[in-house]
């Protein structure tokens, strides 16, 4: 390939929308067969809304209060609108925050030790989820939601229902992708049936969910043996690794620094449209070429 007309791709990227790391990106887009997409912030908005509270052993408002303030300290989009759930002003105080990437946050609320996040970290840790919000959990997956639980003193004390929309582009995105020849897979750490929802919107029959933050990559490099050349889209802290590892790693411009950091190729508006745009003007660039 000559460097001129890979420069040339590269600036027609930068009209398009795309940055992209070094002119060499394009040459490894060209033989990529597979797109991974994750799901929160990357097909969907990933600006949820807090939709339910259920509480157990605990009222509905001190619920709300100690996932909001422990929630304060994380950039998730899940968290994010669990902040929300209750006023600043009412927030009771946080020590010892830790994020646990993936799974969710714990720390210190009110002098208590705290969780909130994916049934998974509140078991780790050996809290009782109480019977009445197992079935609360099962409702909101049941609906495609993506339930949080809170506890603290050995128990889960609430549930809290976040719900993300698929964003406008995104079916339009897969369809192009697939004109492209590219197989999509949807990718995430959030249940199956919410999984399932998203990508029957959007018209993706291959999901991987319920996927610990360590399994992304791995996802990844399992298609890669099996012979797969692969693509993968991502936003989150938690997709960094397998953004690395992909053929070709694609971060959307609204995502993390870090994200952004591991990808090759950034699609400023966050648009997925424009991934199929990436592939197309490589191909261009590199038929040119040769
Ligand atoms: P995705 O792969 O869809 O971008 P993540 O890997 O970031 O999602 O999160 C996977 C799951 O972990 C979420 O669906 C949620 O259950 C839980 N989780 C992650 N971070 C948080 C948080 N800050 N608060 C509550 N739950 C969280
Ligand atoms: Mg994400």
């Amino acid at each position: 390939a000559t460097p001129t007309a890979l420069m040339v791709g590269t600036g027609r990227g930068a009209q398009l929308g795309i940055l992209i790391r070094g002119p060499e990106i394009l040459e490894s887009t060209r033989r990529v067969d597979t797109i991974v997409l994750d799901k929160t912030g990357t097909v969907t908005t990933g600006r949820m809304s807090l939709v339910d509270v259920v509480a157990h052993g605990a009222t509905d408002d001190e619920v709300r209060r100690v996932a909001a303030a422990l929630e304060h300290g994380s950039e998730h989009p899940i968290a994010r609108a669990v902040a929300e759930a209750a006023p600043r002003a009412e927030h009771p105080e946080v020590s010892g925050f830790a994020n646990r990437e993936g799974l969710g946050v714990v720390g210190d609320v009110a002098g208590r030790r705290t969780l909130v996040g994916r049934p998974a970290l509140l078991e780790a840790e050996g809290l009782v989820v109480p019977t009445e919000l197992a079935e609360a959990l099962d409702a909101a997956q049941a609906q495609g939601r993506t339930p949080v639980l809170v506890g603290w003193d050995g128990a889960a004390r609430g549930v809290l229902v976040v719900s993300d929309t698929v964003k406008p582009t995104s079916a339009a995105a897969v369809a192009r992708l697939r004109e492209l020849g590219l197989e999509p897979v949807l990718l995430t750490g959030d249940h199956e049936r919410a999984a399932r929802a998203v990508a029957a919107e959007v018209g993706i029959t291959t999901v991987v969910a319920d996927v610990l933050p360590a399994g992304k990559v791995d996802e990844v490099r399992r298609l890669q043996e099996s012979g797969r050349v692969v693509a993968m889209v991502g936003d989150g802290v938690n997709d960094a690794p397998a953004l690395a590892q992909a053929d070709l790693g694609i971060a959307m411009g609204t995502g993390t620094d870090v994200a952004i950091e591991a990808a090759d190729l950034t699609l400023v508006s966050g648009d997925l449209r424009v991934a199929g745009d990436a592939v197309a003007l490589s191909r261009r660039t590199l038929s040119t070429i040769r």
